[in-house]
Order: C-alpha cells, then structure tokens, then sequence
C-alpha cells in the first residue's frame, strides 16, 4: 500500500533536502549532528509490526507513538542508524485535512520508538494519525484530545483494565474495547508478565524470564504483536500506570521476593522501567533515568473530571510482617499499620492530598495499581492480609483514603487492578468500624486473561468483608464508567472464553454511583 508521504513542516532536516534524499528511496545516510542518520530506509519487511498508539491527552495536545520493529521478537531488527519517521495528525479519519505533521527521529537508544508530543491541536475533538518511515506506511490510529480545563462536559466514558498474562488466554477485552468510541483507555498494570505461570495456556511466552533490556525489549514486543491489543491502542488516548510484573512478582522499591541485593535489583527495574517507557505512548518527561522515572500526575478533562494517576511501586516501603519471601496472606503485625510505612512515598503522599484537596472537578478518580479496599482473606476466625497490596500499608492507605475525602465534591472514585477479579467496594477511612463513613467507591475491573481466586476464595472474602459490595474472579475482562455531572455508571465486562480467540464479551454486572453521596449501588 503506497499512501501519501506527509511533507514535514517542522522537525530538524531541510525539507528540499530530504525530498531530495527520499525520491532516491534509497538508504542513503547524510550527516545529522554528530550521529548518522537515515532518512529513506529500504524495509524488506513492515517496521509497523507493533502497531501505534496514542496517549496522555491534553486539551491541545496528545502523545503519538510507534516503534520500527521489523522483526519485533527478537531484538527489533534495526541496525543502531538513526531513522526519520514522519508522523501526520488530521481531522478526518481519511487523513485529508492534516492539522499538524512532522518528523521524529528512531534511535536505537529507544529501541527506534518515537514519542510525538504534538501541540496546538482542538480541545475535546477526535484525531486521526499515522506514521512513515522510508517505504512503509503505518496503520491509521483515531485519538481524542481533552475537553478544554474550563469546559463545562456533559458526559465521558472511559474503559479500565489490567493483568494480561499473555499465555493464559487471548486479548478478546481489547476487541471489545477497541470497538467502542472511548474518551480514554486507562490501564493500571502488569502490562506484560516476567514469569511464565497459571493453568491451560493457549500460546507461550518466547524467551525466559527477562532481567536486561533486550530481554524487556522482546518481552513487551511479544505482548504487543497481539493485535486485539494492537486494536485497542489504535482505537483511543491512554494513560497508564504499572503494577509489579512490568519489572518481577511483588517487587517493593529497590527489591523483590527473589532479588534482595538492591544494586542488582535496580539494575533490573532500569532495565524494565526503560523498555516500558520505549512501548508506551507517554511523554518524554517520563523517560527514566537510570531506575527512577516519574510516571505520577494529574490529567484534567473539562470540569468533568481529573484522573489521578499513582505509581504503587517504585517508592513503597518493604512488605510488612513477611517471614519468607512470599507476600501472599500472612497474620497482622505492628508493622502493617506502622504510619512511618509508605504505599505511595512521602513525596507523592503529599502531592496526592494538595491535588484531591485543589481538585475542582466534578469527579475525582485515583487510578492505580491494587485493592484499596481492606481484605480479610483468611477464612473463619482468623485473619490474614495480602501485604503486596493496600492491605500492607494499612496507615498510609487510612491517610490516602482521609486525602479524598478532602475532594470538594466528595466524588473520589478509586480504579483499580492486579488482584484479577471484579470487585466493587465502599471505601471508609476506618474499615474495622461500621459507622467510619464511606469516603469513596473503588471499582476493580477484572484481568484481560490473568486467572483468578477461587468461587470459595470470593465467596469468603464477601462474607468476612462487608464493605465489599460485590466479588468475581471466575471470568475476565474490563470495566466501563461513564460519567455525568451527577451520576456514574460502571459496566463489568467479561468475555464468555479467554481461552477461545474468537470469544465475545458481554455485561457481568452494572453499577451506578451517585454524585455527592459516595457508595456502591448495585444495578444500573
Ligand atoms: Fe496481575
Ligand atoms: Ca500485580
């Protein structure tokens, strides 16, 4: 398919130059800077194996993404040249009106990803992109930039989802999603998974357990190969947190469960946290540095809502009350509820409570990576708590949940994932005491194909949990909320098979949330 070439108007080379350069559709290299660049690559194969993707929306501007891969699963198939890859954002979806273009450059650096921060677009209005490079053309993707801050929005409806253990089925979620005319797609994690694990895999990791970069490079290409996922990138903004498997199983801060050492553990973490950041579509600002990157912050979509997204990671302090290596449910110690423990690091503790006490939105949603609601999991007389969640930092998740209640429309909604089931919850300050009032509503939505507890598991964690207002874990999927100015409306998702590619999905359950009096209702 030979499409039009966008004639960049900003960017770095001289246009006369390169349209020279590119009639030759040679491989012609010229002198840029102190590095080579190639400007017209010859491709044997499409470079557009991992498809685009767009994100982190403002009222003008959105991040476009791509990566040249033309041989995705094993290293990318570039040589370490340098490559321009033009990118071009429309008003219509047949590219016709182009309202900005330009060029980027592929470095090898980035694993020849490219993170377009294009301004000076419309607010609240939907965008059409696609990318060149050389000969290839890329896959048209449809974006959408935020309402204008002030605006008054009547309505927005996003999807949220997380745990696509890639073995364990297939990315029937996305086709769903991806058929839909979203705001935003918001993901809270465990986007790819290090380890090989679960029951009835359909199709299997390539590699072992990664550790460097390369290995996280092929990783991530591995996972978005997938084309439902591919779908679904393409379909509309993201924005993304992480959980534990972008970097190893229940890593806190600067070790994990296997990796105590923490010079070799960092090691790794800069190693995931950079392949994470070549295949996502988020700003540049969020390239790591060494092991640290700061993924956090606040996006605004008209006086609708701020969307709040945390990194439950990278700054928490070590697991509580652990006797091995395993956070799995343990019994209560001191330490659980030692208030000098963090979930979310002084820093961003502190930036989270200024930004739900300054929020002026009529809606605030904290997106992030675990249940925040508290868990009883063992059954019977005794108690026991997951220590990798909230439930291990019990005084700092006491202090996030009191920072909501701060939220002047007290309309805090809490989005959540990693726990691979469908839970709703009232969240209350105090969760030991029946009259603690209810301060916001969490709505977990379910694995993309990562399995889950079981009935009885479920069935036990209702029954000892009251504030859990409703529990699924035997099937897979997402959620649906749409927002109005005084309602919210949640959709559980679940597809009928994850083990079948072909499966369809359908609606496990509708809630709604009223303005001003957080809570669960159950039903529509
Ligand atoms: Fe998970
Ligand atoms: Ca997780």
């Amino acid at each position: 398919m030979q499409a039009m070439r966008p004639e960049p108007i900003r960017g770095p080379a001289d246009p006369l130059r390169r349209r020279l350069l590119l009639a030759s559709l040679s491989a012609t290299a010229l002198t840029y800077g102190c590095n080579t660049l190639r400007a017209g690559p010859h491709f044997a194969s499409d470079p557009f194996t991992l498809g685009v993707a767009s994100g982190y929306p403002r009222a003008n501007a959105v991040v476009l993404w791509t990566r040249l891969a033309p041989n995705p699963l094993q290293g990318g198939g570039m040589d370490p040249t340098p490559v321009e890859v033009d990118w071009l954002i429309a008003e219509d979806e047949g590219l016709k009106r182009p309202s900005a273009r330009g060029t980027a450059i592929a470095r090898a650096d980035d694993a020849h990803s490219v993170h377009v921060e294009v301004d000076g677009l419309k607010p609240g209005r939907d965008y059409w992109y696609r990318f060149h490079a050389g000969n290839a053309t890329s896959p048209v993707g449809r974006t959408r930039t935020a309402p204008a801050s002030g605006e008054s929005l009547a309505r927005f409806r996003f999807a949220f989802g997380s745990c696509q253990q890639y073995e364990q089925g297939y990315f029937g979620a996305y086709r769903d999603m991806a058929r839909r005319e979203l705001d935003l797609i918001v993901h809270l994690g465990d986007y790819i998974y290090e380890s090989s694990w679960g029951a009835r895999h359909v199709r299997h990791h390539t590699g072992g357990i990664p550790t460097t970069l390369a290995e996280y490079r092929d990783r991530y290409a591995l996972y978005k190969s997938d084309r439902d996922l591919q779908a679904a990138h393409a379909a509309a903004p993201w924005l993304v947190t992480w959980d534990d498997h972008e970097v190893a199983n229940d890593y806190a801060n600067d070790r994990s469960p296997v990796t105590q050492d923490p010079v070799q553990f960092l090691a790794m973490r800069a190693a995931a946290y950079r392949a994470w950041y070549e295949h996502m579509p988020v700003p540049a600002s969020m390239r790591p540095k060494g092991p640290d990157a700061t993924i956090y912050g606040r996006y605004q979509f008209g006086d609708l809502l701020d969307m709040l997204m945390l990194d439950g990671r990278q700054y928490r302090s070590h697991h509580a009350c652990l006797t091995g290596t395993s956070a799995s449910p343990l019994a209560d110690c001191p330490d659980r509820g030692a208030p000098e423990r963090s979930y979310l690091g002084a820093a961003q503790e502190q930036w989270f409570a200024g930004a739900m006490r300054n929020s002026r939105a009529q809606w605030s949603i904290v997106a992030q990576p675990t249940l925040m609601a508290e868990a009883d999991r063992k059954p019977g007389t005794e108690h026991g708590y997951w220590m990798d969640g909230w439930d291990g930092y019990s005084a700092s998740r006491r202090r996030t949940i009191e920072a909501m209640s701060a939220q002047p429309n007290r309309n805090a909604l809490v989005l959540s994932g990693d726990v691979h089931a469908f839970w709703a919850a009232d969240l209350r300050a105090d969760f030991a005491e029946a009259k603690s009032p209810v301060v916001a509503t969490e709505f977990v939505g379910g694995a993309i194909t990562s399995q889950g507890a079981s009935l009885a598991s479920v069935a036990n964690m209702l029954g000892k949990n009251p504030h859990l207002r409703f529990g699924r874990a035997d099937k897979r999927g997402y959620a649906l909320m749409t927002l109005e100015r005084k309602r919210c409306d949640v959709e559980f998702r679940a597809v009928d098979d994850e083990k079948n590619a072909a499966s369809a999905a359908r609606t496990l359950a509708n809630f709604s949330v009223e303005g001003g009096a957080p809570g669960v209702h159950l039903g529509s």
